[in-house]
This record gives structure tokens, C-alpha cells and sequence, in this order.
């Protein structure tokens, strides 16, 4: 199959770019390298540089007879979606608006759509929280992953585009990016393997559902075959408070250094936590890595990047 890849150097979809070609599939990048980075990508992809956004995503669709997109570009950064809702909303809105009038227009067969599980429910009534739970995003982030679920439901319906939406956990991995706000182990092993203060966030009880990335490239093969539209929670099912992240990433990186806590962030959801028994059941897909097992795997990786 052809399939395009939106955010193909990122740090989830670069690892959806290895699997498909592994598979034996064509992949075509459309990335503006915003967060992500040249390094992440598979040198048999074809690479657009690109923003979703941009006109020039017609010329790509028209010289490319796409049978599936997978899409994963997006400003994902929760307190940033804070900080600038209108630039959130331009690149996940209307960034996705135009990326799905081409899939239309040029007969792109499915959509594979990344959303979010740890946002679009906003502080949980029910644990762990399923796919019929209520969705009341806290975050322009979580509102913009729940218009596109929307705006995929509504292109289904009248123009028969069919998709499946994976709302994802708090995913974690190698190339997760360390420099940004979200993604507190990559950033915590950076911080830990420097020598710098790691800081918690207030007592660091909140919990989030971690997921290690390789679980997820697995969910986005069988998406390939999967028939029906769906919406799908990705997660482990299992909630993990910050401070046991923390002892796992200070244990492993060998920095052993003391607990520090700053201010409690403002907002900040309290815990999260996705069932996946829909994943199970329609996918038959389950999550097969251990938190301490992928958290070795991330650590070893980023000691393989310094050294090298
Ligand atoms: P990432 O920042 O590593 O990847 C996003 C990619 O999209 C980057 O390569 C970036 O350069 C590109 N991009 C951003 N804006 C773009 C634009 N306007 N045009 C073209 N490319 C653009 O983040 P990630 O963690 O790999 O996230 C991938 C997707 O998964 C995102 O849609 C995110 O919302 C979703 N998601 C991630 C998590 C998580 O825990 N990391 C959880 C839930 C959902």
C-alpha cells in the first residue's frame, strides 16, 4: 500500500514510518519539522517538508495516489495549546480540515487518526475511563484531538471517508523529544543523565497511563486491516503517579539523586487512566510491554545516543 504519513520525523510516527516499510509498504512523510527531527527518519521514506496546513498539500495528494493516511503532525503540547489556542487550533483544526478535503478529493481509502485519551476526557469521573466515558477536554489541545473525531465522523458519514481514531495514553519511548514541556520521562532521563534537577511537579501523586511506543506501532499495523470506523483507547489500563516514574528513571540512569518537588502546575489534570478493553475486543490488541521493561529500553537508549 502507499500510505502518508503526517508527522513521519516525530517521535510516534517515526516509528510507524520503520514499521510500514518493514512491512513492505510505500511511505510518504509530510513534516515541518517543527519538533521533529531529521534523524528520526527512515532514509527509504519519501519526505515532504511541509506544513499540514499549507497549499502545497493538494500538489502532494494529487502527485501521490495515497490509499491511506496516517496522521499524527500536530502541535501536541498541552500548556502550549494553553499558552496560543488559535495557533493550536490552526495546526490541529484546520491543519487536519485540510489534510481531509485532499483524502476526499484524491479517494484515500482510510485515516488513521492519532487523538488523545489523556486529554479529551478531562478530569476522569470513572477509572479506568472507556471509550463511552464523557469527554470534557480541559485543554484547547483536548478540544482540538475531539474536533477531529468529530470532523472524521461527519467526513464518514456524508462523504463515506472511513477512519479510526486512537485515543492514546501518555506514550513514551526512544526519540521522544526531551526538550519540550510534554513527556516527563524523556525529559526526566535527559535531566537525570546530566546531572541536572529533575523537578516534580507538586507532590507528584497525579497519575497518568503510560504506554511504550512499540505497543502502539503494533495497534497502527492492525489498523491497516481493521474495516470498521472506530474510536479506540490505547493505553495500559494501569495508572503510575510521577514520583514512581521518577524512582524507576533515577534507578535506571544511575543518577541517584534526591527527590525534588517544585509548584503544583495550574490546571493540571489529576490522573488519567484508559481502559482498553475496546482495543481488546475489536482489535484484539493488548499492550505487551512491562513500564519497567520500556523504561530500560528508553533509558538505553537515550545512554546510546550520548555516547555516539
Ligand atoms: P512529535 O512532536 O514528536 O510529533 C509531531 C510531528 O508533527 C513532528 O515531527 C512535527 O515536526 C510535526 N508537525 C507539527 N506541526 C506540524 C505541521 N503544522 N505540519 C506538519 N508537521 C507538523 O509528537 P508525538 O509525541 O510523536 O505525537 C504524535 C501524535 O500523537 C500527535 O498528533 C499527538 O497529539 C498524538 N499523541 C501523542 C501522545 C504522547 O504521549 N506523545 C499522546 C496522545 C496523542
Amino acid at each position: 500500500m502507499k500510505i502518508l504519513v503526517t508527522g513521519g520525523a516525530g517521535f510516534i510516527g517515526s516509528h510507524i514510518v520503520d514499521a510500514y516499510i518493514e512491512q513492505g509498504h510505500e511511505v510518504v512523510i509530510i513534516d515541518d519539522f517543527s519538533s521533529g527531527s531529521e534523524s528520526n527518519l527512515n532514509p527509504k521514506a519519501k519526505v515532504f517538508r511541509c506544513g499540514i496546513q499549507d497549499d502545497r498539500v493538494r500538489d502532494i495528494f494529487a502527485g501521490n495516489q495515497f490509499d491511506i493516511m496516517n496522521h499524527h503532525a500536530a502541535q501536541m503540547d498541552v500548556r502550549k495549546s494553553v499558552a496560543d489556542p488559535v495557533f493550536d487550533a490552526g495546526t490541529n483544526v484546520l491543519g487536519t480540515l485540510n489534510l481531509l478535503q485532499n483524502c476526499v478529493e484524491y479517494k484515500v481509502k482510510k485515516v488513521i487518526f492519532s487523538s488523545t485519551g489523556g486529554a479529551v476526557y478531562g478530569e476522569q469521573e470513572t477509572f479506568p475511563a472507556d471509550e463511552s466515558h464523557p469527554t470534557w477536554p480541559l485543554s484547547p489541545y483536548g478540544i482540538t484531538k475531539l474536533t477531529c473525531e468529530k470532523y472524521l465522523f461527519y467526513y464518514h458519514q456524508v462523504f463515506g471517508l472511513p477512519y479510526i481514531a486512537f485515543r492514546y495514553a501518555n506514550v513514551y519511548g526512544p526519540r521522544q523529544n526531551p526538550h519540550g514541556e510534554a513527556g516527563v520521562v524523556a525529559i526526566f532521563i535527559e535531566k537525570l543523565m546530566r546531572g541536572e534537577k529533575a523537578i516534580i511537579n507538586g507532590d507528584g501523586l497525579q497519575t497518568r497511563d503510560y504506554v511504550f511506543v512499540a505497543d502502539l506501532v503494533r495497534a497502527n499495523l492492525k489498523a491497516l486491516e481493521h474495516e470498521a470506523c472506530d474510536v479506540i483507547n490505547l493505553g495500559t489500563g494501569k495508572e503510575t503517579d510521577v514520583n514512581t516514574i521518577f524512582r524507576y528513571l533515577n534507578e535506571l540512569t544511575g543518577a541517584n539523586v534526591e527527590e525534588n518537588h517544585g509548584e503544583a502546575k495550574l490546571g493540571e489534570q489529576l490522573r488519567s487512566c484508559l481502559s482498553i478493553k475496546r482495543a481488546g475486543a475489536v482489535l484484539d490488541w493488548q499492550p505487551e510491554i512491562e513500564l519497567s521493561a520500556g523504561l530500560a529500553r528508553t533509558v538505553q537508549y537515550f545512554k546510546e545516543e550520548e555516547s555516539e
